[in-house]
C-alpha cells in the first residue's frame, strides 16, 4: 500500500489520465501474475473489472487513480469519508470501547483463531507478531492475551493513535518505512488489508525482502464476500479467491496452504441493516455488547440457509529459501 506520497504528486488523477491509463494495456494485465484479463464488468465512476485468464484474480482497471490512501483511510477512521460504503470504520471505532470488555465479540470470522493458532505452532506464542494494517487493534489484544509480542503498523494516523493511547507500539507508516531499529518480526499478519493494496505482489514481496525468515499469515474477502457497495474502488481494489491468493504467495517466493471459511450467514449483506439500526439508536457500550452477542451467536442459527463457502480465504505461508529475493 502507498502511504504518505509526496505533496508534489498530483493526489487524483483528471479524468483525461485516468482514460489513457484505461486505454494503455498495462491496466489490462494482471498485477499478481502479469497474465492476460479478460473484462468483467463496469465499475460506475472508475473504470472496469477485470479477471486474470491465468489466476483469476479480479482487480479494478486502473487498479489506482493516485488518490493519497493514507489520508483516505484516516479520513474514513475520522467519520469523513463516506465513498464505497466507509462510513462503517468510523462506527467500528464509535463501538470500540464496548466490543474490546468482550473478546469473543473481537472476531467475525474464525480465520482469526486458525491464523494465530498456526503462529503459535510455527513461531512458538513467545513471538514477535506484526500486524499489518492493525486498524482497530482487535488482533493486537490477542496476540498479547496469548503471549506473543505484537506490533502494528497502519497508514491511517487515526488507527495509529488509538492504538497507542492503549500502549501499543505501532507503526504510523508502510513497510517501506518501517524503522531498521523496530522490533523484528518473527510473524506478520495481515487481515482483511490486501484488497487495499494497488501494488499487491510488489508490497508482500517488500514483507519478504525486509523479514525474509518471517512467517506470514494474510486474510481476505472470498469470492462468495461480495457487498455492492463496499466491494468497489477505492476501497476494494482487488477480489481474491484460494487461487489467485496462492498464486500472489507463491509469486512473492513463500510456500503457502491455502484455507478458505464459510460464512456464518449474519454477514450477509441484506442482515447489515441489524448493524445499522445499533449505531442508530447509539446504544451504550453493554448494549453494544448485548447486540453483538445476539449478531454473532443467535442470528446465525436462524440464518444458517445463508452461509456461503468460500467467504474467507486465509495464507498460511513460508519463506521459500531456494526462491530469490525478487
Ligand atoms: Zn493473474
Amino acid at each position: 500500500m502507498r502511504g504518505r506520497v509526496d505533496r508534489d504528486t498530483p493526489q487524483v488523477a483528471t479524468p483525461h489520465k485516468l482514460h489513457l491509463q484505461h486505454s494503455g494495456s498495462a491496466c489490462d494485465v494482471c498485477p499478481v501474475c502479469g497474465g492476460q484479463s479478460v473484462l468483467t464488468g463496469g465499475i460506475a465512476g472508475w473504470g472496469d473489472w477485470r479477471s486474470c485468464e491465468d489466476c483469476t484474480l479480479m482487480f479494478a482497471s486502473p487498479i489506482w487513480n493516485g488518490t493519497n490512501q493514507a489520508e483516505l483511510f484516516n479520513n474514513a477512521y475520522l467519520g469523513a469519508e463516506s465513498v464505497a460504503g466507509m462510513r462503517d470504520f468510523a462506527e467500528r471505532l464509535d463501538e470500540r470501547d464496548g466490543v474490546l470488555k468482550d473478546p469473543t465479540l473481537w472476531f467475525w470470522t474464525p480465520a482469526y483463531g486458525r491464523a494465530i493458532r498456526w503462529l503459535g505452532e510455527v513461531a512458538g506464542r513467545d513471538g514477535t507478531v506484526l500486524d499489518l494494517g492493525c486498524g482497530p487493534g482487535y488482533v493486537l489484544r490477542a496476540l498479547k492475551n496469548l503471549g506473543f509480542t505484537p506490533v502494528g503498523l497502519d497508514v491511517a494516523e487515526r488507527a495509529v493513535v488509538v492504538n497507542r493511547r492503549d500502549g501499543f507500539k505501532v507503526w504510523h507508516g508502510t513497510v517501506d518505512d518501517y524503522p531498521d531499529d523496530w522490533p523484528r518480526p518473527d510473524a506478520v499478519v495481515s487481515f482483511f488489508v490486501l484488497h487495499h493494496f494497488d501494488q499487491p505482489l510488489e508490497t508482500i514481496r517488500r514483507v519478504r525482502r525486509k523479514w525474509p525468515d518471517a512467517r506470514l499469515a494474510i486474510a481476505t474477502y472470498g469470492p462468495t464476500n461480495y457487498d455492492p457497495v463496499r466491494t468497489t474502488p477505492p476501497r476494494t481494489l482487488t477480489r481474491w479467491n484460494e487461487k489467485s491468493l496462492r498464486a500472489l504467495l507463491t509469486r512473492a517466493g513463500y510456500f503457502a496452504e491455502v484455507v478458505n471459511f464459510p460464512s456464518t450467514g449474519t454477514e450477509d449483506w441484506h442482515l447489515r441493516p441489524v448493524g445499522g439500526i445499533r449505531r442508530r439508536i447509539q446504544l451504550s457500550a453493554a448494549g453494544v455488547r448485548m447486540s453483538k452477542r445476539m449478531e454473532n451467536r443467535i442470528l446465525p442459527l436462524l440464518v444458517r440457509p445463508l452461509r456461503k463457502p468460500d467467504f474467507v480465504v486465509l495464507g498460511l505461508a513460508t519463506s521459500n529459501p531456494r526462491m530469490s529475493m525478487p
